[in-house]
């Protein structure tokens, strides 16, 4: 059976100093619950990671990046590449993530160019899907993310997309204190698996972990969670909160 997995993305936020109390406090209460098959990330910005891999490497969670280059290595200036951030033992990466794609243009080509970097040195990728509050008043959602899919994932073989993590994540719902309701989130996952099966087959679909994102928090993570094809979360302001963050890394180890 798949792992469940709660992934915090810290996007712009925080000092060196408040990462640093922050994964100490995330760290210290993980060590009283048992994760069984959970497994926790925590993405903070760039130039925070190798802090918070010598917290990790005290501790049960693991370490991903927000972002990564589409390029190898070179001229890029500003970039960091996919090689430097396997170099440090990062383990995943998001891509895809809605802001990206507003705020920086990313394709759904220039992601694929990002996974396929994620891929090739060996990292695991969370991708994030997801539709716009007008696509989805116009009916469109279930095509934006297929389209989504498509084009941004279904080009790895069968063998690369076994390491994918899958984020829907409805950009109506991110950080608007609006989450999608569970039976939303269901239906969308349920879709997303019936695609990867159409594509990949049934063992992969069943084996792929598919979070939801959007105004997850402490008091609604449970009843998300709780869904068949909900395999535990993205998680953006709640992951701020040590507190609030392993209270939703709970909801995902009781998830029956
Ligand atoms: C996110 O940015 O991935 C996210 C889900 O944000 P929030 O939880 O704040 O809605």
């Amino acid at each position: 059976m798949r792992n469940k997995i709660v992934a915090g993305n810290w996007k712009m936020n925080l000092t060196f100093q408040e990462a640093e109390e922050l994964l100490s406090e995330i760290a210290d209460k993980l060590e009283k619950i048992e994760l069984r098959d959970t497994e926790v990330v925590v993405c903070p910005p760039f130039p925070y990671l190798e802090m918070a891999l010598d917290i990790a490497g005290e501790s049960v969670f693991s370490v991903g990046s927000q972002n990564l280059s589409e390029y190898e290595k070179g001229a890029y200036t500003g970039e960091v590449s996919a090689q430097m951030l396997a170099s440090m033992d990062v383990d995943y990466c998001i891509l895809g993530h809605s802001e990206r794609r507003k705020y920086f243009g990313e394709t759904d080509e220039i992601i694929a160019r990002k996974v396929d970097q994620a891929i090739r040195h060996e990292f695991i990728p969370i991708v994030c899907v997801g539709e716009l509050l007008s696509e989805r008043e116009a009916g469109k959602h279930f095509d934006v993310v297929r389209e989504q899919l498509e084009k941004g994932l279904f080009f790895l073989s069968e063998d690369e997309f076994s390491s994918v993590v899958i984020a829907y994540e409805p950009v109506w719902a991110i950080g608007t204190g609006v989450n999608a309701t569970p039976a939303q989130a269901q239906e969308m996952h349920a879709y997303i698996r019936q695609l990867i099966e159409s594509r990949y087959g049934k063992d992969v679909a069943d084996e792929t972990p598919i979070l939801y994102g959007g105004s997850c928090n402490a008091s609604n993570a449970a009843e998300i969670f709780a869904q068949p094809d909900v395999d535990g979360g993205l998680i953006g302001g709640a992951s701020l909160k040590a507190e609030e963050f392993v209270k939703i890394v709970e909801a995902a180890v009781n998830k029956k």
